[in-house]
């Protein structure tokens, strides 16, 4: 199914990690190592108040800025909360969504990140959607339940013309922050999955264009086997990606060639 035609997103996810002042420094060295890559996509989500801070220094590098989370209505009375028009006005090209630590931790429901995609999608910021199988729905084999589950609510109702306006994460929940990677065998299953589910729900073209990024202890040492599956299109990394050199490792993955 895969037609490796999608251009590489390596995306950094900050959580909420690094001054602004780390931030700028991080920039500045990854880019001194990596350059500005021509065949892959470098993306960064630091936290909300690092975004206009970073916003030169990001477009100077090449790099795209993300932010982390995101309301969907355009403005009100949320306190705490920013909207899409505001992200936007950043210079932000992209928005994370449903990450399960909005899942878990904070009860973000699946109709919520639905609505959040449908936003997104309006104010033209790129969602990467956020879905994956706790440990126990894994061992119940309901790993692929679980993602039709997540993918029904936060992906069924959208119009989407251009795959390139959608990426997706596969993140198993059992794998993030824990050092416990999915294997490449894993993920690629879970990732043909999601998919064939696009390609139901939109059509092949569609299907083959979304990148499908993997998230979930991705570390130097086992990007490369992880990018090597056909249909692993980048990576959502945490942890390894607050140090600029692990970070940059991950960036400069080599890639066997894909089948398909
Ligand atoms: C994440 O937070 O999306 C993530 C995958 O974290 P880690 O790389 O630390 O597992």
């Amino acid at each position: 199914m895969s037609t490796n035609v999608r251009t590489p997103l390596m995306a950094a996810n900050w959580k909420m990690h690094l001054s602004v002042a780390e931030a700028v420094s991080f920039i500045a060295k990854l880019h001194e190592i990596v350059g500005t890559p021509q065949d892959r996509e470098v993306l960064i989500a630091p936290p909300f108040t690092h975004l206009w801070p970073l916003r030169e220094a990001m477009t100077a590098a090449g790099f795209s800025l993300s932010a982390q989370n995101c309301h969907w209505e355009r403005q009100g009375a949320f306190t705490g909360e920013v909207s899409l028009t505001m992200i936007q006005e950043t210079g932000c090209r992209y928005v994370i969504v449903g990450h399960s630590e909005r899942r878990h931790i904070f009860g973000e429901s699946d109709a919520w990140i639905g609505l959040k995609t449908a936003a997104a999608l309006v104010h033209g910021v790129v969602p990467i959607v956020c879905i994956g199988e706790k440990i126990e729905e894994r061992e119940a084999g309901l790993t692929e339940e679980v993602l039709r589950r997540q993918l029904t609510a936060s992906v069924e109702g959208v119009s989407l013309q251009d795959p390139n306006r959608l990426v997706i994460a596969y993140e198993p929940v059992w794998a993030i922050g824990t050092g416990k990677t999915a294997t490449p065998q894993q993920a690629q299953e879970a990732h043909a999955f999601v998919r064939q589910w696009l390609a139901k729900r939109f059509d092949k073209a569609v299907a083959n264009g979304v990148r499908i990024l993997y998230g979930g202890s991705v570390k130097p040492d086992n990007v490369d086997d992880l990018m090597a599956q056909p249909d692993i299109d980048g990576a959502l990394v945490g942890g390894a990606s607050l140090q600029v050199t692990s970070f940059a490792r991950i960036v400069q993955f080599t890639r066997s060639v894909k089948n398909g």
